[in-house]
């Protein structure tokens, strides 16, 4: 039994501080765990050696008095983030065993504050995704599976590794990323608690590119308490991400009352359209609570909601479209045999078709076709202004309330290839979550209860530019209320 594995990180912290266990034993714990969880595929690198220097590193380090709050703390990363010596791909053939000699600057801030690292997490092909299946390494599966049915079930996507591992007890956190939802979807899907900070919060550095005037860090945690400790070690500026802002990072754990007192909350109206009645009923009473907190939750608008997902679904490609452009196997990972008499223009060529999935070629197509001539204006920039739109309805929102309380997904999670016969289904799995990506604020999944299917279900709290402090503490006074503590029944 790995019982460590299954511990939050304040209730390790504490031990640790007592000296009632070492890291050592929790990380031996969360690698058996790992070991024993194959069956997911969440985990697609592990880095036991590297993990336990890691721990007996921590150990020594509490051992002369440090007693920092993620010392000696197992978490895993998703592959998108670039690890020193640790292969990177995420989750592409184009990548093929990329191993950087480089680390993120959000992973070297956790690496610093004494996290220890457990290994590379599945995810959908560059984050193009929400439900992994779009990946090298094949689909993760979610530890949760619908009553008396044993089809397996998404995580999420595209950060579904790093979902279905905290999900699973297989480590105490991890690190996601989220461009139009591929963390607080998966959190959703997953019963964890995973926040997208406000765009510029946490450095972009070394965190390989899908669209970078959307791509977020944040954490997956199995509570907001842990959710606010793995952010702060994450967010911070950057010399070297200009879109990193020059702030200073609050102790978000600090702030958590779940006082919501003299707090107003807004409902965006807009986004009852077409809601089915069980995500429908979650939200009524997620807003229940949210008064119970004290809190005063008003009707609010959001007039341009309609337009996001198509604003997003070209922006987004149209950005992935440049950024992997570099990727021509001249300098990283796969790169095709060529035939006799075939040249350079015949190695790009094959390289890129072979190289990357269905579903980025689809991006790649799209994002080529809205930026070239004759049709920039007519989507690009036309994309652009929307996203203007989006983000003025916003401000006249957080004039009104202090946060938002929204879905974070339309459904439920859904079973393996049950999203696979249009790309444009699977897109409107983001309804929800793109526009905050697009309006650059922070937004945070909380689970709420286990629904219908047997499923776990979560809301969404958005917040204002840099108010994750408050946001996290609205959070916790949604979590205190809804006091879900469901798990998975172990079928792995
Ligand atoms: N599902 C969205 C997409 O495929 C969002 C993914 C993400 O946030 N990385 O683009």
């Amino acid at each position: 039994m790995a019982d460590l594995a299954k511990l939050t990180i304040a209730d390790a912290r504490d031990m640790l501080r007592a000296g009632e266990v070492t890291s050592r034993r929790i990380t031996e714990d969360c690698l058996t765990a790992i070991e024993q969880a194959g069956a997911l595929n969440a985990f697609v690198t592990v880095t036991a050696d590297k993990a336990l220097a890691m721990a007996d590193a921590a150990d020594q380090r509490r051992e002369a008095g440090d007693d920092s709050d993620l010392l000696g703390i197992p978490i895993g990363i998703k592959d998108v983030y670039c690890t020193d010596g640790v292969r990177s791909q995420a989750a592409s053939k184009i990548l093929d065993r990329f191993t950087p000699a480089y680390e993120s600057t959000v992973t070297a801030q956790l690496w610093e504050a004494g996290a220890v690292m457990l290994g590379k997490l599945n995810m959908d092909e560059f984050a193009m995704g929400s439900s992994n299946e779009n990946s090298v390494y094949g689909p993760c599966i979610s530890p949760w599976r619908r009553a008396g049915d044993d089809a397996p079930i998404t995580p999420g996507g595209s950060s579904g590794g790093s979902a279905a591992a905290v999900a699973a007890d297989l480590c105490l956190a991890s690190t996601g990323t989220d461009t139009g939802g591929s963390i607080r979807q998966p959190a959703a899907f997953t019963g964890t608690v995973g926040i997208k900070p406000t765009y510029g919060r946490c450095s972009r550095w070394g965190v390989i590119a899908y669209a970078s005037s959307l791509d977020q860090a944040g954490p997956f945690a199995k509570t907001v308490r842990d959710a606010a400790i793995m952010l702060r070690a994450m967010a911070g500026h950057d010399p070297k991400d200009s879109t990193s802002a020059d702030l200073p990072v609050p102790d978000f754990e600090a702030v958590l009352k779940g006082d919501l007192r003299g707090k107003r909350i807004g409902i965006p109206t807009e986004y009852r359209e077409g809601l089915g009645e069980e995500i429908a009923g979650l939200w009524s009473r997620g807003a229940d609570m949210l008064r119970d907190a004290g809190a005063e939750v008003v009707d609010i608008s959001l007039p341009h909601t309609k337009y996001a997902l198509p604003a997003y679904y070209i922006i987004a490609p149209a950005e992935a479209s440049s950024n992997l452009a570099r990727y021509d196997g001249v300098r990283y990972g796969h790169r095709a045999d060529l035939h006799q008499g075939e040249g350079i223009v015949d190695m790009y060529r094959k390289t890129r078709a072979e190289g990357f999935g269905r579903e980025v070629r689809r991006r790649i197509m799209i994002g080529t076709y809205v930026l070239s001539a004759g049709y920039y204006d007519a989507y690009y920039l036309q994309a652009q202004k929307v996203r203007s739109l989006i983000k003025r309805d916003f401000d006249q929102a957080f004039a009104e309330v202090d946060a938002i309380l929204a879905p974070t997904a339309p459904t439920p999670a859904f079973a393996l290839g049950e999203m696979q016969s249009d790309p444009v289904e699977m897109y409107l799995q983001d309804v929800f979550t793109i526009t905050v990506n697009l309006a650059g604020l922070p937004g945070i999944t909380v689970p709420l209860e286990v629904g219908g299917q047997g499923l776990p279900l979560g809301l969404q709290l958005i917040g204002q530019p840099w108010g994750e402090a408050n946001l996290l503490d609205a959070a916790y006074a949604l979590e205190s209320r809804a006091s879900f503590a469901a798990k998975p029944d172990r079928w792995w």
